[in-house]
């Protein structure tokens, strides 16, 4: 037997020699003592070390790649709260700045010289933060007609992402969903009109739609309600969900109207820790004008040593993403975010028609308006399949890929897709490495002599248990 208590543990012991590292991690209780700081770091490290690298997550929206001096910046702004706006004026000042640059880029017609916006956790915050100031509008408007206000609904597709789900919850508001189909990719306009009512406090379109990359068409959409509310004098408007499109619109398709051009967008959300292309966690909203932000939103902070103004539901957060916000916009200027979004989609859409030349398969849709797209098998091709994509999806993560496969939402629910988001630091390389995988995982798959679990299960009609990939969240 080993002598368990031959060891020293003095500061020459390495860190694999160490005792600690013989012992569980702690999972409910807090440990008795300290650790020294280089073992407490190596437990911590490896334990993410088996995880995929961030760069071949091929399922996230998310900058999974910064260049080193956005990165510097950001890790060096690491002990700065953004609250403490008197302590760091400049970069309160900063964040407006950026408000200005995204409020203008989507076509602001704010003329003050601070645009009336918010920075936030994410575009979840963001849409949140239209989506309680559309419900304040209404029931101010309400209140003032002296009619009830106590049953308020939103209008969006299907498509929509699960921070709808939760605004529609947490604050108790009715979500109205218009259905997709095979047929119907996108929110359909006539439909938005048939659900809408005097309690319609906001319709929300959606510019790269979560689940198939796809745009909604606000133009269509402002039409229709323009003539709706001229009929109903509800005035209805619209926020757009903006999360993907606000940062590849604007630079890859500028004449096409979907932002402030349009007269009933009165809010747009987007992440900026999407194809803002800054690390997590980052989003933004913008009003079209001060009035469509109610005052009872802002509230005034006085002890941090002066007044200020705050819009959020957050009140500390990290000042480092402003700061990469901020260093992107100069550095890469409305040209370099045009060069990068442009590589994104290129290589998406030569991604996308190289997995339709392939036998199994089909893209949801043709269209790749964004950098994302999914695709399904051919219903004949399922037919004798003995695997499914979720066989796939687990090939291709031995390679170190994610790509995740998942079911449609509602009444569609039973297409499994796959789908890619390709972001900058994906190369035309990397597709090539990717499709190579997948064109090795088919061999496999296709000389399977008997069908895989996942098979079985699709076939049984059982509820699969697949990996718990947050495809509606990423
Ligand atoms: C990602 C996404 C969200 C949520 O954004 P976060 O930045 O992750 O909070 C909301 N809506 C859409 C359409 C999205 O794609």
């Amino acid at each position: 037997m080993l002598d368990k208590n031959f060891r020293n543990g003095d500061a020459k012991t390495d860190t694999f020699g160490s005792n600690v590292m013989l012992q569980p991690s702690p999972v409910q209780t807090i440990p008795d003592g300290p650790t020294k700081p280089e073992i407490a770091y190596q437990m911590v490290k490896d334990e993410t070390f088996a995880q995929t690298q961030p760069r071949l997550n091929l399922a996230t929206f998310v900058t999974t790649y910064m260049d080193e001096y956005g990165t510097k910046l950001m890790n060096e702004a690491i002990n700065v709260n953004y609250i403490d706006e008197t302590e760091y004026p400049r970069i309160a000042y900063m964040n407006g700045k950026c408000i200005n640059i995204v409020a203008n880029l989507w076509n602001t017609p704010e003329t003050d010289t601070w645009k009336t916006g918010a920075v936030a956790i994410g575009s979840s915050e963001a849409c949140m933060l239209g989506g309680i100031a559309a419900w304040i509008r209404w029931r101010e408007r309400r209140k003032a007609a002296g009619k009830p206000y106590d049953k308020p609904n939103f209008i969006i597709s299907t498509g929509y992402q699960i921070v709808w789900e939760k605004f529609a919850q947490l604050w108790q508001i009715e979500m109205r969903t218009v259905p997709l189909s095979l047929e119907k990719t996108t929110l359909d306009p006539e439909a938005v009109i048939k659900m809408c009512d005097e309690n319609t406090i906001c319709v929300v379109p959606i510019q790269g739609v979560t689940w198939t990359g796809l745009n909604d068409d606000v133009e269509a959409l402002d039409a229709a309600l323009d003539e709706f509310n001229a009929k109903t004098g509800y005035d209805i408007p619209i926020h757009v969900d903006a999360a993907t499109g606000g940062f590849i619109l604007p630079f890859l398709d500028p004449d096409k109207k979907w932002d402030f051009r349009l007269k009933w967008v009165l809010s747009i959300s987007t992440s900026g820790h999407k194809f803002g292309l800054v690390y997590p966690g980052l989003g933004w909203v913008v009003w079209k004008d001060k009035k469509y932000l109610p005052d009872v939103m802002s509230f005034s902070v006085n002890y941090l040593g002066a007044e200020i103004r705050q819009v959020g539901l957050n009140f500390s957060r990290p000042a480092a993403q402003i700061l990469g916000q901020y260093y992107q916009f100069i550095r890469l200027g409305f040209q370099g975010y045009k060069e990068v979004q442009f590589n994104s989609l290129a290589i998406c859409q030569y991604l996308h028609d190289e997995i339709a030349k392939i036998d199994a398969f089909v893209p949801y849709s043709k269209d790749v308006p964004n950098p994302l797209f999914a695709w399904l098998m051919k219903p004949e091709y399922q037919k004798t399949a003995k695997w499914t994509l979720y066989d796939l999806q687990d090939k291709l993560a031995q390679k170190g890929w994610m790509v995740p496969a998942y079911t449609m939402p509602a009444d569609i629910e039973d297409i499994v897709v796959m789908r890619v988001v390709c972001k900058q630091g994906f190369s035309r390389d990397m597709a090539d490495q990717l499709l190579a995988d997948i064109n090795f995982a088919l061999g496999e798959l296709n000389a399977l002599e008997y069908p895989t679990t996942t098979r079985i299960a699709m076939e049984k009609n059982v509820p699969l248990q697949t990996k718990s990939f947050n495809h509606t969240g990423r």
